[in-house]
């Protein structure tokens, strides 16, 4: 390990640290209305705990590089930390500490009793064998493992990992403490103590968010039209769930491009080439897009479900969707926020739309604390059930104090936390 900050100082914002600077203009706005002071928003702006370690990996070729690793635990005042690990070549400090503050918003908001962490390592895992990356992985998991485990901090699949990631790192962190420990990662594979619906839970969550989004807008779902953008974990389910209610998926893209048929895309067909090439392109029958043009489509329903910051400033006049539901995290700029509020697009937000991950992650938890296992109608139904209430919570909450829901969602999750924070007091 070669750092550990304990309650650094509130981060300051480094340039082209934007995505850290959005997440910190939400928190803003919402101790704003809430009425909160500054030493509150520095409490809630600034992360508990942060970690930076080297992982210097030997290359199946016999020549060593070394990585470089992070894990930001922003907050622990509802329960333990709760936040995935991301593998991308673009993963910064301030990317992770951004994304660690959103998870403890997200947490509070479905009322899972955790705080907000996030990980990432900077590494392309195309450019790396599964050998390599189960090295890469085993190194990581060791240098936080102080900081890790079912009662610290548990972390989950997000961009470049997946299910084997959280088999080896519970394996790692296992091997250490001397006896298998399930609940130190969730997001596991079904036959290592994974949940049933887990892999497919936030594309549930982001569907069922979809629904009631352009119901709420009068849109009948069957026959109405959508178009996502990545075709990864969560963009892939979430095509196909649109696609089995009847919708038309006319535009889909990953990293390598984009395609559309304004017939509505065949999603199963889809996924079948994916799974034998690697990308949406190519796909036959299908149009090419190119650059950002599926962020501009004449739809009913925008689902980005890549990276961060893709609606911005420089292209949200140009959104013509009715509703957008962010199945990625901070998709939107608050500058591309105030926009869609004027051109009245209903914009649900990431810490809802895409929270049924971390909901049936919270599952997965419970039923490895338990070591009994609940079936898939269970697990769903259950994901259903807090995707409902958050979804009229957030809209209630908008109605009320006048507000769009992202900062309505922020707005409520932030005063269950700093409540929180609150009733158990300041130690020492
Ligand atoms: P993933 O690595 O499985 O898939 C990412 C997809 O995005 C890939 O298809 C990739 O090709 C594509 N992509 C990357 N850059 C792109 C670009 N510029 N344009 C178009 N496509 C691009 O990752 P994932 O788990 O699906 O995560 C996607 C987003 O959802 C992230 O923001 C992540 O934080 C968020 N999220 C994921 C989960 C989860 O359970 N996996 C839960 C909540 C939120």
């Amino acid at each position: 390990m070669t750092a550990v900050v304990d309650s650094p100082t509130t981060p300051a914002i480094a340039p082209g640290a934007s995505v850290l600077a959005d997440a910190r203009s939400q928190l803003k706005t919402a101790t704003d209305v809430l009425g909160f002071d500054d030493s509150m928003f520095a409490m809630l702006a600034t992360p508990r705990r942060e970690v930076t370690v080297s992982i210097p990996l030997r290359r199946d070729n016999g020549t060593y590089e070394v990585l470089t690793g992070h894990r930001v635990q922003h907050n622990f005042s509802r329960g333990p930390a709760k936040g995935g690990l991301r593998y991308s070549p673009d993963v910064t400090l301030d990317e992770v500490r951004a994304l660690a503050m959103w998870m403890t918003w997200k947490c509070a908001l479905l009322d899972v009793p955790y705080g907000g962490a996030k990980g990432g390592v900077r590494i392309d895992p195309r450019e790396h064998s599964q050998a390599e990356l189960e090295r890469v992985t085993r190194r990581y998991t060791s240098e936080i493992s102080p900081l890790i485990g079912p009662e610290r901090d548990i972390p989950a699949p997000d961009i470049g990992t997946d299910e084997r990631t959280m088999a080896w790192m519970m394996d790692t962190y296992s091997v250490q403490q001397g006896h298998t420990v399930l609940g130190v990662t969730t997001g596991k594979p079904i036959a290592l103590g994974g949940s049933l619906g887990r892999a497919t839970a936030t594309s549930r969550g982001v569907a069922h968010v979809a629904f009631a989004a352009l119901t709420d807008r009068g849109i009948t779902v069957a026959g109405a039209t959508a178009a996502v953008q990545g075709f990864g974990k969560v963009g892939r389910y979430a095509a196909r769930f649109l696609a089995e209610a009847g919708m038309k998926v006319v535009a889909v893209s990953d990293q390598y491009g984009a395609i559309a048929d304004e017939r509505g895309l065949d999603v199963p067909a889809l996924e079948e080439h994916v799974d034998a090439t690697g990308s949406v392109v190519g796909f036959a029958g299908s149009d090419v897009l190119e650059g950002s043009a599926l962020l501009e489509l004449d739809v009913d329903l925008l689902v980005p479900a890549a990276v961060e910051g893709v609606l911005h400033a420089g292209n949200a006049e140009r959104v013509k969707a009715k509703v957008i539901v962010e199945g990625a995290n901070g998709p939107t700029t608050p500058e591309a926020d105030d926009i869609f509020r004027r051109n009245d697009i209903l914009v649900a937000p990431d810490i809802l739309a895409n929270a049924g991950g971390v909901v049936v992650s919270y599952f997965e938890w419970v039923q490895s604390s338990q070591a009994f296992w609940w079936s898939a109608d269970e697990v769903e139904s259950r994901l259903a059930q807090r995707m409902d209430i958050a979804w009229r919570d957030v809209n209630a909450a908008a109605r009320k104090r006048g507000l769009a829901l992202r900062d309505a969602a922020t707005v409520l999750a932030v005063e269950r936390v700093a409540q929180a924070h609150l009733m158990r007091g300041l130690y020492p």
